[in-house]
C-alpha cells in the first residue's frame, strides 16, 4: 500500500496548480499576496515640514475609470485626471489591475503630488508632479526584504489567532498550505494549538508593498510539533522541509477544502445528525459554505464527474493503482472537470453544495483503497524526496538559525505568559 503511493511521488509537483508542490503553491500564493494584501498604510501626513501633505491608499476596482480612482484618493486635481486619461506615456496604468493599491500623495486641497503603485509586472510605478507636469517612472528594483516574525496560540479558529498575532491573511494561508499534508486545518484544530512563523515583508522606501513568503514555520497540533523551512536548492525550485531535511510534500492532502477565513470558520453542528461518525457513514463531512472551492487531495484521473443518486454531484478521482477519492454533494463542478479529466494535487474539482441527500452544505469525502473505505486520517503517507547529502551543508546553514528563531519566539511568549 505504501509503495503505491510513493510511486505517485515523482510526478506531483509538476502540474499542480495550487497545493503542496511548493514552486506552484508560490506562485499562487504570489499573486493573491499581491491582489489583496497591499492595503495597509492608513492616511498619515508624509512631511513633517508639510503639514499640507496626505498620503490616501485605495484598491483598483473593477471597471475603475480614472475620475472614480482619484476621487477616493481624494484627489481633486483636473490636470491629473486628464494626464492620467491622455498621455501617450501613460500606458503603464493599463498595468493597473483590480485588488491592487494606489496611494496617492496629495497638498491639504487635493492637488496630487505623487501617485504610486505596483504595476502587474512587479514594478513599481510612480506618477511624480514635476515643475513642467507629471513624470512617469518606474522602479524596479528598490524592494528591500525585511524578515518579520509572529506568534499564536489558537482560540477559536486559525485566523482569529493569526489576527490576534497581527500576521496577515496571505501568511495564515500559507501556513494552512505548508502543513496541508500534515495537518487538516478544517478538522484537526484544537484550542491551545499553537503556532510561530518568520516570513518576508517587502519595503519600497519603507513603506510596507507587499508580503513574501514565510521563510520558516512551527506549527504545534494536539501536542504534535510540526516544523517546516523554505529552502531553494536552486533559483525557483524552492520547497519546505522538516528541519532534519525530509520534504512536506506527500502523495494526498488531509484535506480536499480550500481553506480560507470564510470555509475555516463554518460550524460542524448542523448535518447528518444521525450519521455523524466516519464508521457510520463511511467517509468524512466538512461543513463549509456553498461554492466553497474544492480540491482534489492528489494527482491521479478523473474516474466519473456526474450525478449519482445520494451522492448528487460527484466527482471520483483515481490515483495510482489502487487509490480512488470521492467528493460528494457538489453543488457545480470546475471548469474542465469531465470524467477522464487529468488533475494535479491540489487542482479544485468542484463546489460544495447540497445536492443528492444532504441536509445542509457540506462535502462528502471518501477515500478508498483497493475498493475498500478507509478512514484517511489515520493513513501514514510516505514520505517525499528529502535534501540530498551535497546540499545538506547549505540547508543547515539556512535551517538552523530560522529554527532558533521560532524556538525563541515560542519561549518568549509562553515566558509571557507564566
Ligand atoms: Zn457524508
Amino acid at each position: 500500500m505504501v509503495l503505491a503511493i510513493a510511486a505517485g511521488i515523482p510526478c506531483f509537483g509538476v502540474v499542480a496548480a495550487f497545493g503542496v508542490a511548493p514552486d506552484t503553491l508560490v506562485d499562487k500564493l504570489q499573486v493573491e499576496r499581491i491582489v489583496q494584501q497591499i492595503t495597509l498604510p492608513q492616511p498619515v501626513a508624509i512631511d513633517q515640514n508639510d503639514a499640507h501633505a496626505y498620503v490616501n491608499e485605495s484598491l483598483v476596482q473593477r471597471g475603475d475609470t480614472v475620475a472614480a480612482l482619484l476621487a477616493r484618493l481624494e484627489v481633486d486635481d483636473p490636470e491629473a485626471v486628464a494626464f492620467m486619461r491622455g498621455s501617450r506615456d501613460n500606458r503603464v496604468l493599463a498595468q493597473m489591475r483590480p485588488g491592487r493599491s494606489v496611494r496617492a500623495e496629495t497638498t491639504a486641497d487635493g492637488t496630487l503630488q505623487r501617485l504610486t503603485y505596483l504595476a502587474s509586472s512587479g514594478d513599481v510605478i510612480t506618477i511624480q508632479r514635476g515643475e513642467n507636469g507629471f513624470n512617469v517612472l518606474q522602479d524596479t528594483a528598490e524592494l528591500d526584504v525585511e524578515p518579520l516574525r509572529g506568534a499564536g496560540e489558537i482560540k477559536s479558529s486559525l485566523f482569529a489567532a493569526t489576527d490576534a498575532a497581527g500576521l496577515p491573511d496571505s501568511i495564515a494561508t500559507q501556513l494552512a498550505e505548508i502543513f496541508s499534508s500534515q495537518v487538516d486545518f478544517h478538522r484537526d484544530l484544537r484550542k491551545g494549538d499553537r503556532f510561530a512563523v518568520v516570513y518576508e515583508a517587502f519595503r519600497h522606501g519603507g513603506e510596507l508593498v507587499k508580503y513574501g513568503r514565510i521563510l520558516a514555520a512551527e506549527f504545534i497540533n494536539g501536542g504534535r510539533v510540526h516544523q517546516a523551512v523554505w529552502f531553494e536548492a536552486t533559483h525557483g525550485q524552492g520547497g519546505y522541509y522538516t528541519p532534519e531535511g525530509k520534504s512536506l510534500r506527500r502523495a494526498f492532502l488531509r484535506s480536499p477544502l480550500e481553506f480560507s477565513r470564510i470555509s475555516s470558520g463554518f460550524t460542524h453542528a448542523r448535518f447528518h445528525p444521525i450519521l455523524q461518525t466516519w464508521t457510520a457513514h463511511r467517509g468524512i463531512d466538512y461543513a463549509a459554505p456553498t461554492g466553497t472551492r474544492v480540491r482534489t487531495t492528489g494527482d491521479g484521473v478523473v474516474a466519473f464527474a456526474g450525478r449519482q443518486g445520494g451522492y448528487g454531484n460527484i466527482v471520483v478521482v483515481q490515483h495510482a493503482a489502487h487509490y480512488r477519492t470521492y467528493y460528494a454533494h457538489l453543488s457545480a463542478f470546475a471548469a474542465g472537470i469531465r470524467t477522464g479529466s487529468r488533475v494535479a494535487q491540489g487542482d479544485f474539482v468542484g463546489y460544495v453544495g447540497q445536492s443528492g441527500l444532504a441536509t445542509g452544505p457540506h462535502l462528502h469525502y471518501e477515500f478508498h483503497i483497493n475498493g475498500v473505505e478507509q478512514d484517511p486520517m489515520r493513513l501514514a503517507l510516505p514520505e517525499a524526496v528529502p535534501i540530498t547529502r551535497h546540499l545538506r551543508a547549505g540547508f543547515d546553514a539556512n535551517a538552523i538559525p530560522l529554527i532558533h528563531q521560532l524556538h525563541l519566539m515560542q519561549s518568549v511568549r509562553l515566558a509571557r505568559l507564566d
